[in-house]
């Protein structure tokens, strides 16, 4: 079919809830993704970080066919023998005492909440029903009724109330506002390491630290959302090992699975997570064994291939590289590891489209910056060859802009 034909068949029976970009893909390799007309792309947003270990990874594919083979879905109504491996994997890789397996990031999240509030009240002692959870401005923790309740994206909540209450936000970054909010009912502060949705936003040096201090004094559960932060995106491990922190709860997604499932969990102690009883809590899929398989192999990758130290010295490289543009757009370049934002003075979109024009997929965040996110096994030649791409849509001239708008309308530039 042609990629015009699928578009408006997507258009017409799908809920227009994403606006994409019109590449439609077919298959995938490593960084590279080829769309139904056989152009290759470099991807450089890597499912939202979902696939840090690069598509159809052969290790977790054969894991995962392996598995498929065998038995896919018990349910948590009977015990399975790939569930307990990945705990232990977790636990030997992590040092958190217990998980709690899901499916989605949101649900993951939705877990930890949970297990918060319940904390609050079997172990901290707040008052049934009254538990407070900080949470920090620009968040995002996912789509939920409850999540989007306490976005400060007035977007994500429009139409979609009433909400949950029992959340209190405060600025990112601000350790005193962090301080004031909480009170002898707090049970949990959610936040996330360095904000990605909300542009790649790096907090102050010393922010999750003193956070991390501040909560243990208030007897306050510092429960970080690494979904797209955590395993290997950042230069290390997770985000918080940045700062020398470790979370009381770490909840985790995305590329637990390398892109080929829906995997997510929440780590923390056996006195957090041990407030659940058979029937508080739970998921059909979550555990499963195909999930399971997927998972290890996943996380084995991360370790044997070192996504971590590439993502630290490549991130190290483009952030560098990025800094040294002359651009009339940029207004900002930071990041941490591979995962870079450039903040532009207009909208992002049109250099998305450009970009795309060139080969290398990227997609806007909060309209105005860019976010660069390849897989962590990138190699050095196509990191660089994507960023030059990157130099030439962002510098070439005051004229790159209308460029990419003209080539959009299906004209060349040159021939205006
Ligand atoms: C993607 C993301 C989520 C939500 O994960 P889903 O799998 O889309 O539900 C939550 N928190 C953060 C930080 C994320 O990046």
């Amino acid at each position: 079919m042609l990629p015009a034909e699928l578009i408006s068949l997507e258009d017409r029976y799908g809920a227009h809830n994403y606006a994409p970009l019109d590449v439609v893909i077919e298959r995938a390799s490593g960084a590279w993704v080829y769309d139904t007309e056989g152009r290759r792309y470099l991807d450089f947003l890597a499912a939202y970080s979902a696939v840090n270990q690069g598509h159809c990874h052969p290790a977790i594919f054969a894991a995962m066919l392996a598995q498929a083979k065998k038995v896919t879905l018990t349910s948590r109504a009977f015990r399975n023998d790939q569930l307990p491996l990945l705990y232990r994997d977790l636990h030997e890789m992590t040092g958190y005492e217990m998980a709690l397996p899901m499916n989605s990031g949101a649900e993951a999240v939705e877990t930890a909440l949970k297990a918060a509030r319940k904390w609050g009240e079997v172990v901290k002692g707040i008052a049934a029903g009254e538990a407070e959870i900080v949470v920090a401005a620009n968040n995002f923790h996912g789509r939920t009724i409850a999540i989007v309740g306490f976005s400060s994206d007035e977007q994500y909540r429009r139409g979609f109330g009433p909400f949950p209450a029992g959340f209190r936000e405060v600025p990112f970054g601000d350790i005193e506002a962090l301080r004031g909010a909480i009170t002898a009912n707090t049970c949990a502060f959610l936040v996330e390491p360095i904000q990605g949705e909300a542009g790649i936003l790096v907090p102050p040096e010393g922010y999750l630290r003193e956070a991390a201090a501040i909560c243990r004094e208030r007897n306050v559960l510092l429960m970080a959302d690494e979904i797209q932060s955590g395993l290997g995106r950042t230069g290390k491990l997770f985000a918080s090992m940045h700062e020398g922190v470790t979370p009381d709860v770490m909840i985790i997604g995305k590329a637990l699975s390398g892109g080929f499932y829906p995997v997510s969990a929440v780590l923390s102690s056996r006195e957090v997570l041990g407030v659940f009883s058979p029937g508080d809590h739970g998921s059909t899929f979550g555990g499963n064994p195909l999930a399971c398989a997927i998972a290890r192999a996943a996380l084995r990758v991360i370790v044997d291939e070192d996504l971590p130290g590439r993502s630290a010295e490549l991130g190290e490289f483009a952030l560098n590289y990025m800094r040294g543009l002359r651009s009339p757009y940029i207004v900002e370049v930071r990041g941490k590891g591979l995962w870079i934002g450039i903040e532009l003075n207009r909208p992002a979109r049109p250099f998305c489209e450009a970009l795309k024009q060139r080969g290398v997929l990227c997609k806007e965040t909060h309209e105005c910056v860019i976010r660069l996110a390849p897989p962590l096994i990138i190699s050095k030649a196509d990191l660089e060859w994507g960023l030059e791409q990157i130099r030439a849509v962002l510098e070439e001239g005051t004229d790159a802009h209308s460029e990419a708008v003209a080539e959009l309308a299906g004209t060349t530039a040159s021939g205006k």
